[in-house]
Order: C-alpha cells, then structure tokens, then sequence
C-alpha cells in the first residue's frame, strides 16, 4: 500500500540557531496539521572551514530540539547531514522537501543570517509557497527600532543606544535615571591579574557530551576529518535546560569578578571570568532577558556589585543589540568593505596556532583547540595582528565565522569588520583598535615568556606587534590624523625621526615577507 502524504497547513522553518519552541515563528503553531522542518547540512559547514565543535554544538543542539518537539507531540520532518536523500544546502534540501509534499505557507523567524534570508525569501517565490517571516523576540530591539535610532545621525555610538533600551526595558534604571547614578562603569572594567595572576579561578560548569552529542561528534570527526577543532574536550551546553544551569554558575562563581577582570589575559586560563553563555544565547537555547534579568537580580540582592553587573549587561543588552543592527543595516555589501585597502593574505598559523609569538600561540592554541576565546583576546590578539599586518578583512571574516562556537554572521561580522578590522571606515568603531605590544604586557603574562620584546620595534627581539604597529600609523597616518581620538597616537608618531621610521618600515617589510 502506498504511503500516505499528511499535508501540513503550515510548515515551520527552524534554522540552526533558531532553537525555542517559544519563538514567533510557533505562534499559532497547531500540532495537529503543521509540521516543524530542520535539516543538517554540509553547506553550512563548509562555506567556511568551520571548526570541528562549532558543528557538532550545532548539530547536537538541533538534534536535541528535534526530539523535545517530538516528546510535544509536533510533527517534525528532520533531515539529518548522513541521510542517503540529503540535498547538501538549505536551499536544496528545502526544495526537494516542498516539492515532495508542498505545504500551504512556510514560516520562520527572521533568520541571522542575510545569505539564508535571500536564500529562504528566493526558494518560496519560485516554488510560489507565501513566506511568513516573523520578528525574532529573542532581541530586545527590532531591526527597525535600529533604523529609528540611526536615522539622522551622523554617527552611531552603541552608548545612546544603549541607554535608550535601558529606559525602554527598565534595566538597571533608579527612577528615570541609571541605578547608581552613572550609565557606564566602563573605567572600573579594566583591571589586569599583576604578577600574581589570577589565583584559583572557578571552572565554569561543564557539560559532557550524552548519547546524542557522542553520536553526532562521531559524524563530524568522519565527514570533517581535516576541519580544526578537538572534539574530544566539548563540553558545552546543548539544551535550554543546561543553559540555565550554565547562567547560574556564572552568576553564582564569576559575575563579581567579570567585571574587573573582564579585559585581562592570562595564559592557560581560556575562560577566566568569562560567562561563555554566548553560544547558548545565539543558538537561542537562553533566551538573553533570562541572562539580563539573572545579573540585575544578583546585583539587587545584594550578590553582585553594581560595575560588574552594569559591564555585563552592557555586554548584552548593548553590544549584542547594536551590533545586530549594524549589520542589517549594512548588508548587503559589508562583508566586501576594505577601507584601509588591506590586501595580503592571513598567516597560515590562524589555522595551526604554530607561532613563536607567544600571545598568539595563546590565543589560537585555545581557539583550535576549544573554539573559544574571550573577547579582549579576539580583538586586541589575533585581530589586532591582522589589522596591524594588513590583512584582506574577508579573510579574516571568514576565519572568525569558522572557528568559534559561537560564530554566527550577524554578530561576527561587525566586530571583525567593523570593531576589529576597521575595516567599514568607522560605522562601528569610532577609531581603529590599534596597540602595540605594550597593551598585550600590560593585560596579560604572554610577554614574560615570549622571545620578543613589546618595547623594541626594531632589532632581532623586536616585538612584531610593537614594529607593526608604528608601520600601521606610518602607512594610514593621513587617514588617522583626520580622527580626534587618534591625535596622540599620530603625535607620537611625529616624534621619530626619519632613520627610526626607516628601519621600523624595513623590519615590518621583512615580518611580513616572513609570514607569507
Ligand atoms: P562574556 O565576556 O561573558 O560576555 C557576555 C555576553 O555578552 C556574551 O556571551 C555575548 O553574548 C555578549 N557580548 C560580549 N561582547 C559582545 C560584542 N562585542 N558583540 C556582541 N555581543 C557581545 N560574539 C559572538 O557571539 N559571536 C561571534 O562570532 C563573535 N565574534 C567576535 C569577533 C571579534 C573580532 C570580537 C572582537 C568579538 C566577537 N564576539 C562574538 C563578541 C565577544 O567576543 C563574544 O561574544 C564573547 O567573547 C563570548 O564569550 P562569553 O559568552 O564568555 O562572553
Ligand atoms: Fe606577543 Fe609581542 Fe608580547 Fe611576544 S612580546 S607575547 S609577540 S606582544
């Protein structure tokens, strides 16, 4: 007897990082006659190299969505990455299930990524399925609410944005004014361990892999043998339920500490007082008023003091918010933008970590490794050493989107474009992250073990970030002097004289031939 096709009414579109059953694109959702439709694909892995936990967090969290949808009675038409029938993309693995049983609307919350959102809104006008797609309520601030706050501006700063949604949301608010009296308590955020280190840091809560991650690490060490990554230490949170218990370790054993320490490096250490609930957050396993709600509550009995809280939730109800709305105003064209004409190639050790540069060696051994590092890390180490090398942005894009668990577009893109590369001429950041090797000694202990030296710039000990560096100001230096916040940095350029330029410009010449 032949099968028989149960047509669903609506099929729901649920992405990768789309993972809540209490999303819009569920409103109305009737188990009875819609059906829910996911799939594993290789595309998604491979457009860039991605590293080897950042897929398997994915799949395994996917995996686990399915079968809590499943235990709810919903219809769930799974496509899993080793199925004989698997199309290979999203779009084609869409099509070939609409084509096999059209259902009469699909729906999906906004996805993040405007490549899939293209893709989606393409794949149902040609098959002439309607398209629904819905507000994604995981952020605080829609698309649109981010047009309002640009619109007229000349330049956008992520402070008045972010005190707008404090009002709006009532975070951290005393009456109409901020708790505490001051809307930033950014100067108290940057405190470095000093020569005794850190000390016992407590270990964030671990989650090791069950049977479904097990199985699904065991699929990706066969279709991705040469990806970078280890599975063999995940141990990240893959359901909502160990997301929770993630959020509350943090803000039980780290949240007092984030703050201070929230830019210090230390070697050994990758997490320090990090949450590592981004991830969690970005899959939508942690839904991020749950994580605001949880360190105000901290803060207001009493657990947590206010700079450490207020740094936090800058993090999340800030950064995250504004950097969402650059990108869906930037795109489509911001993945292209150069501006400083940067054009040579990523040094080859972003993808082994076989460096003698100690503070990189750091940074990218536990990136390989563990698909994590902390955002001073990301920022002020490997993408400082880009910028400062003049790397092509889009290389360096697409390495940050492939080696991080908590890679997604939306987010990725602007601080690596814009934060990191400067790479949009100032849309996100008001002035490039450029260092020298002394801001790398002063906020970590890399330097003591390292053969270079952050105060040389020349000579075989020459700290390569420190020659870079000087190289950087020589080769943008009209650009730079244009900008207000780089006018001591162009000053102090100013006082070297011609011979110290030159022999700083031979040995950038010679670091870079090097690392081709
Ligand atoms: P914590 O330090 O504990 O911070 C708390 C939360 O705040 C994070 O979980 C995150 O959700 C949010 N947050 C902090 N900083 C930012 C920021 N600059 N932009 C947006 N949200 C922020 N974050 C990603 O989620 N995905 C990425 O692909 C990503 N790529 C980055 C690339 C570069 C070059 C830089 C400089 C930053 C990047 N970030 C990215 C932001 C930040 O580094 C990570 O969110 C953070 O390191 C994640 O670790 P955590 O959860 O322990 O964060
Ligand atoms: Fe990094 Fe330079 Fe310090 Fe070495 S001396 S760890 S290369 S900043």
């Amino acid at each position: 007897m032949a099968k028989k096709i149960i047509r669903a009414r609506n099929l729901v579109l649920v992405l990768g990082d789309q993972l809540d059953a209490e999303s819009s694109a569920f409103d109305g959702f009737d188990p009875a006659i819609d059906a829910v439709w996911m799939a594993e694909v290789r595309e998604e892995s491979t457009h860039v190299w991605s590293h080897k936990v950042r897929i398997a967090l994915f799949f395994s969290a996917m995996r686990h969505f399915r079968d809590r949808l499943k235990s709810l009675k919903y219809r769930v038409e799974y496509c899993t990455l080793d199925a004989a029938n698997n199309a290979g993309s999203l779009g084609a693995e869409l099509e070939r299930t609409i084509l096999a049983n059209p259902p009469a609307s699909l729906i999906v919350t906004e996805p993040g990524d405007y490549r899939v959102r293209e893709m989606l809104i393409g794949t149902a006008e040609r098959l002439g399925v309607p398209l629904d797609i819905r507000t994604d309520r995981h952020f605080y601030s829609t698309t649109a609410d981010f047009e309002r706050f640009a619109a007229g501006r000349k330049q956008l700063r992520l402070e008045y944005f972010y005190r707008e949604l404090r009002k709006k949301h009532g975070v951290l608010m005393d009456g109409d004014g901020p708790e505490g009296g001051d809307w930033n308590y950014d100067a108290e955020n940057r405190g470095t361990f000093g020569k005794a280190g850190p000390g016992l840091v407590p270990t964030p809560a671990a989650f090791p892999p069950d049977s479904i991650t097990r199985d699904v690490i065991a699929l990706v060490e066969a279709q991705f043998p040469d990806h970078p990554g280890n599975t063999a230490r995940f141990d990240w949170p893959v359901t909502s339920e160990d997301a929770e218990v993630a959020l509350a370790d943090f803000i039980e054993h780290r949240l007092t500490s984030f703050g201070e320490y929230q830019d210090a490096m230390w070697s050994a250490e990758p997490y320090l007082y990090h949450s590592r609930l981004s991830a969690a957050m970005n899959l939508k396993l942690l839904n991020p008023r749950r994580v605001v709600e949880a360190a105000e509550k901290a803060y207001r009995d009493g657990r947590a003091p206010l700079a450490a809280v207020e740094g936090f939730i800058r993090q999340i109800l800030g950064w995250r918010e504004y950097v969402r709305g650059i990108y869906w105003r930037s795109m489509p064209g911001y993945l292209e933008k150069n501006a400083l004409g940067a054009h040579r190639p990523l040094p080859k050790f972003y993808w082994t970590g076989v460096t003698d540069f100690r503070c990189l060696q750091d940074a990218l051994g536990q990136t390989l490794e563990l698909g994590y590092a902390h955002h001073i890390q990301r920022l002020m180490v490997t993408g400082l050493f880009a910028l400062l090398l003049g790397v092509e942005p889009k290389a360096v894009h697409e390495w940050y989107l492939a080696v991080y668990v908590d890679a997604v577009e939306w987010v990725e893109a602007p601080n690596v474009l814009g934060m990191s590369q400067y790479a949009d001429g100032g849309v996100m950041a008001s002035k490039p992250y450029a260092a020298s090797g002394k801001y790398i000694q002063r906020m970590s202990n890399a330097c003591k073990g390292c053969r270079y030296d952050p105060a040389k710039s020349t000579g075989d000990t020459a700290c390569p970030f420190t020659t870079l560096y000087w190289d950087f100001l020589m080769r943008h230096e009209t650009l730079l002097a244009k900008n207000p916040r780089m006018t001591m940095q162009v000053k102090n350029l100013k006082r070297l004289d011609d011979d110290t330029k030159q022999s700083i410009r031979a040995q950038a010449e010679s670091l870079r031939i090097s690392l081709l």
